[in-house]
């Protein structure tokens, strides 16, 4: 489908969108009803599991007690039996493979009986473990073809629910995927071993702090998810948006968000009946999604949930993408989760809402009322700056990626050096405390900082900085720069892990003051002024977009890992091993083969993208130049045939010079781009890294230069492309 085609299509479906009627009526069927009414939820297990059972698994679900294996029978009859109830004829396990999005298998419940029949089964082996044919999930090098058995393995800790078509319902069991000799396969496995190792230390601390009640500190994760809906008949006839996800050529409109008209605008009413649609299939599967709104960019929205503890929040984001994905194209849309799907104006991110709270309710990054509290969570503050700091090449390596690339470094996201907001009150605060002393507004004068008198901390500390990587939002900090079509598996793995480091080695200095008899207050003063002084350089309050930004932070030393390429060697070092493999996070094997997926994803990425670049030129642009240079030329040779004299044409020859000598260069840089593709080197993943960055994405980008310039020279019949002004406006 060429432009015009594309554009009356879109132009039709835009005018005669009639609203589709929404499956449920919120006036006679109120929301609470719908909510989680496909979640084999704690309310279901109550009601349809033995008492025993039923109290063990929520033993496991709730406090982290391992799973005991005599209660997966009676879990799955009870389990079959819902699930059939609503309509179910097939079960799968769901898992979270390193493609970064989610792959099932599903198998149906019955089982022929001898008299010809068959019956419904569903055993606790089967809702135990799974065992798909993986062979083709990258690996990295953990096992051979050969060898590719994987398991899955049932997470009980994310409830079990109903995913609904047309012509049936399947019960989707979460679970974790791993290999036979046990190495984690997925992004979920690590997740929840980070979770726990979190857990453990925050404990330490805890107890430090006299408390004795919490058993287990969850961390817990507000994701906000970005993302573009354009009209599907625009999708359909851009090549690149189908197989790349974003768009390789495409000139920079007349007008893109430098109105700042559409941030927080009214929606659009085919965009808004479609997100309505989506929230109600999330409500059902007890996804707590709260805010929608219009981004920054043209066509750009948002949606977030209320937080939910990581895991949790990690499986419900997936579903999220995949239902505004599904949902999209039931209302002719197209979703968009690439991280940059048009140049020139703003990507998508998804801010990854982090904070720790324990099994009893406590955010322990909430300031709080009491001084107490108030020095616990300076302790626990202080505990992720130096997490970040001296782990910020970890997390700039969990953000990572071909697509990220685009967004991280450009005036519009945070830039790829990774710091900290902490707003002028909490920065005053730890101002004070690294003095050594904090002047109490009551009694006047400079006193000594023991923790009873540590100021007291208001909830909205401070101002919003929106370009900060790593921001301090008054109760949570907001990791900014994760990019809107990855997994929040690996940042929050990352993340957990660094500051479940920091904990360790407060808890470790402050367990040894204590049996040597010391004085908890001054040890704690003592520690927190040594952390700030130590980490202070991660910390920036300004505008993280400004080049004297980036000269400080090179000053300071702080790593500025502009490309996947630099990041990535940071994941592989001794220090990263020893990070990982000392909380049991990742083994070393581990490590190294999400090293190399990750670096085989980015070399993939790049060259399909090339690929497309070359082919799209080929077959589209330089056809589409060929066709307007001829137009011209023969009108050109219309107008000397009717008598006009060559000084009158001179312009006109000029155009046609100048069509030629761009479709020229166009066929120069298409070419090199292609012999670049062909002497594609073949050595090891991080040298065809190298070659990707400096060689291959150079010739990608020639060659999108001279298409777009052709793109604002020809006439708008014959450009085969729905250009910009039309895939953002038309909605
Ligand atoms: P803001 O205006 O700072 O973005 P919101 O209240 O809108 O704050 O929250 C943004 C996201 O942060 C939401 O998804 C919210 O649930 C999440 N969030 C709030 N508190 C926490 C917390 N303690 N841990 C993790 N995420 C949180
Ligand atoms: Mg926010």
């Amino acid at each position: 489908m060429g432009s015009s085609t594309a554009r009356r299509a879109a132009i039709a479906a835009m005018t005669n969108f009639k609203t589709i009627a929404p499956r449920v009526n919120y006036k006679t069927t109120p929301l609470h009803e719908v909510y989680a009414s496909n979640v084999f939820n704690e309310e279901v297990q109550r009601q349809r599991l033995p008492k025993p059972v039923f109290k063990k698994l929520q033993q496991t679900i709730k406090k982290g007690v391992a799973i005991d294996p005599a209660i997966a029978d009676a879990v799955a009859v009870a389990m079959r039996d819902w699930a059939i109830e609503k309509g179910a004829t097939h079960y799968t396990h769901l898992f979270y493979p390193m493609t970064g999005i989610t792959a099932e298998k599903h198998d149906s419940f019955v089982a022929p009986t001898d008299n010809g029949g068959a019956v419904l089964e569903f055993s606790g082996k089967e809702l135990v473990k799974g065992e798909p044919d993986a062979s083709s999930f990258p690996s990295g090098g953990l096992r051979a073809t050969f060898e590719a058995r994987g398991y899955t393995a049932w997470d009980p800790t994310s409830p079990a629910y109903i995913a609904e078509n047309p012509n049936g319902t399947t019960l989707v069991i979460p679970t974790a995927f791993f290999s036979w000799t046990g190495e984690a396969l997925d992004k979920k496995v690590p997740l929840l071993r980070s979770m726990e190792a979190l857990s453990h230390q925050a404990i330490r601390v805890l107890r430090l702090f006299g408390d004795t009640t919490a058993s287990k500190v969850f961390t817990t994760v507000g994701p906000e998810q970005e993302y573009f809906l354009i009209d599907k008949n625009f999708y359909w006839a851009r090549p690149d948006l189908i197989n790349c996800g974003r768009t390789l050529f495409g000139a920079k409109p007349p007008k893109g968000q430098e109105m700042e008209d559409q941030y927080f605008a009214a929606i659009p009413e085919r965009v808004l009946a479609c997100m309505l649609e989506v929230e109600q299939e999330l409500y059902r599967l007890a996804v707590p999604v709260k805010t929608r709104h219009n981004e920054v960019a043209p066509s750009q929205y948002e949606i977030a949930p209320i937080f939910e503890n990581s895991n949790l929040a990690h499986d419900h984001q997936m579903l999220t993408m995949a239902t505004l994905t599904k949902t999209a194209d039931k209302y002719g849309l197209a979703c968009l989760l690439h991280e940059k799907p048009f140049a020139g104006v703003n990507g998508s991110g998804k801010h990854n809402n982090w904070s720790m709270s324990t099994d009893t309710g406590e955010n322990l990054l909430n300031p709080g009322d009491t001084p107490h509290a108030n020095a616990q969570f300076l302790v626990f503050c202080a505990a992720v700056i130096r997490a970040v700091n001296k782990y910020a090449a970890l997390l700039r390596v969990a953000i990572a990626s071909a697509g990220n690339d685009h967004r991280l470094g450009a005036n519009e996201a945070p830039p790829a050096i990774i710091s900290i907001y902490l707003g002028d009150q909490l920065q005053d605060i730890m101002d004070q405390v690294e003095s050594g002393g904090a002047k109490s507004s009551k009694q006047g004068g400079h006193m000594e900082i023991g923790v009873t008198v540590l100021p007291k901390i208001p909830r909205e500390a401070g101002d919003r900085n929106r370009t900060s990587p790593f921001a301090f939002t008054g109760n949570k900090f907001e990791f900014r720069a994760v990019s809107a079509n990855q997994s929040i598996a690996g940042p929050n793995t990352v993340l957990n892990t660094i500051v479940a480091e920091s904990l360790d080695y407060i808890a470790t200095k402050l367990e040894a003051d204590k049996s040597a008899g010391k004085d908890f207050n001054k040890s704690v003063q003592k520690l927190l002024a040594d952390v700030i002084k130590e980490n202070k350089q991660v910390i920036f309050n300004g505008d993280n977009y400004t080049a004297e930004w980036h000269k400080e932070a090179e000053k300071r030393g702080l790593p500025n890992f502009k490309t996947t390429v630099d990041a990535m060697p940071s994941l592989i070092t001794k220090e990263s091993i020893a990070l990982f493999t000392k909380y049991k996070v990742l083994s070393e094997k581990e490590i190294h083969s999400r090293y190399e997926i990750y670096l085989e994803n980015y070399n993939k990425t790049v060259t399909i993208e090339a690929q497309m670049t070359a082919t799209m030129a080929r077959t589209m642009i330089i056809p589409a130049g060929f066709k307007y240079q001829q137009e011209v030329a023969a009108s050109i040779t219309a107008a000397k045939n009717a008598g006009m004299t060559k000084a009158a044409l001179a312009d006109q020859e000029l155009l046609l010079a100048e069509i030629s000598a761009t479709v020229s260069s166009l066929q120069k840089a298409t070419a090199d781009l292609a012999h670049v593709l062909e002497h594609h080197n073949s050595g090891d993943a991080m040298a065809h890294a190298k070659y990707c960055k400096g060689t291959v994405i150079p010739a990608m980008n020639t060659v999108r230069a001279a298409g777009d310039k052709l793109e604002t020279m020809i006439s708008d019949d014959e450009w085969p492309l729905p250009t910009y002004r039309e895939m953002l406006f038309i909605k």
